[in-house]
């Protein structure tokens, strides 16, 4: 604590001269990145009420909120729906603010002002929002806004957890952005408490599911691997439910027994990449349908550079790379017909 206001201080003083040798050594690697960092807003639940943090040049803004500013409690999401409507699917975000943008703005899911534009149709992130980008928390935050307003509209916006979702909440943090050791410092607070249990997107998270059934699609981030239905039921709220769970177990406690490998482990639904790699032929698919009773699944997780169809429009892979930041695409579910978009907002059916 001493640390960060020595630092507040510091820049304080040296606003108007350039900044601080300490500083200067210290964030050496990035010239100047003290001052022009920018994140927020964090939003902890505290005794007295909701404390809203934000980081504007290298400084840190605290703030107590109006009590019901923000939910507090979010129960589980619920596994299944039906719908007439259209759904849109993407993956893989990875702290492309900008990018997402862009592509949903296109796509018209939203308007020019950030705003739910897709009426009563589904939205699914089928996970990865955290790690490698530097706009993480802008995402976030903007996924919950437009859940709010589908929501209001009759719509829904699903976003699923993937395997970065689980890393980040496990304190795994090989793949944040280095502008995250800035913010956890300049607020005190260890990067994964950021999204820890007393704050609201910390909560938020908690009640999302992994995987997620929508007509006669499941959704989920790696995979529905043989190996995975072969010890669970085709329960997706007792699925859903165990993962929610495990978010608060220690690895070392998971790894005690058989649990870690069948719900962390390659052939897990959150790092499964059989589809791609493991020369499935179309009756083993066909199979695996059966097993979760749908006719096609949509993953995440392995990279392309569209939204492709593997099997014969069975499986749908809707990570079209967004992570390098250039370009991304969504897939549009309607009436049984599929197609994907483009960032540039044109559709092409398969
Ligand atoms: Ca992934």
């Amino acid at each position: 604590m001493i640390k960060i206001r020595v630092i507040i201080i510091l820049s304080l003083l040296t606003i108007s001269n350039g900044y601080s040798q300490e500083i200067e050594k210290r964030y050496h690697s990035v010239p100047n990145a003290h001052y022009e960092h920018t994140d927020g807003p964090y939003v902890f639940i505290e005794k007295n009420g909701l404390i809203e943090k934000t980081i504007k040049k290298g400084m840190v803004f605290s703030r107590v909120l109006a009590a019901g500013m923000y939910d507090t409690v979010f129960p589980p999401e619920k596994s299944t729906y039906h719908t007439k409507k259209n759904i849109v699917a993407l993956s893989d975000l990875h702290g492309q603010y900008d990018l997402a943008v862009k592509l949903f703005r296109n796509n018209k899911i939203i308007d020019k002002n950030l705003n739910w534009n897709f009426g009563k149709g589904h939205l699914v992130i089928v996970g990865d929002i955290f790690d490698r980008g530097d706009k993480v928390n802008e995402l976030l935050w903007l996924i919950y806004k437009l859940e709010g307003q589908a929501k209001n509209e009759g719509g829904r916006v699903h976003f699923l957890l993937g395997n970065h979702e689980y890393m980040v909440l496990h304190n795994d943090l090989r793949y944040i952005h280095e502008k995250y050791n800035l913010t956890s410092e300049l607020l005190n607070v260890a990067y994964n408490d950021l999204y820890g249990l007393n704050t609201v997107l910390g909560r938020w998270l908690r009640s999302k599911s992994t995987i997620l059934k929508i007509n006669n699609t499941v959704f989920v981030h790696g995979g529905v691997s043989a190996d995975f239905m072969a010890v669970n039921d085709i329960d997706f709220d007792t699925i859903n439910d165990i993962m929610r769970k495990s978010i608060n177990r220690s690895k070392k406690e998971m790894k005690a027994t058989d649990f870690y490998n069948i719900y962390y482990g390659d052939k897990s639904l959150i790092w499964y990449r059989g589809y791609f790699k493991d020369n499935l032929s179309e009756t083993d698919i066909t199979n695996l349908l059966k097993m979760v009773n749908s006719e096609h699944i949509v993953v995440g997780h392995c990279s392309n550079e569209e939204v492709v169809p593997l099997f014969n429009n069975k499986i749908f892979g809707v990570d079209s790379s967004i992570k390098k930041g250039k370009y991304g695409e969504v897939l549009f579910i309607k009436n049984k017909k599929f197609s994907r978009g483009t960032l540039d907002g044109k559709k092409i059916h398969f």
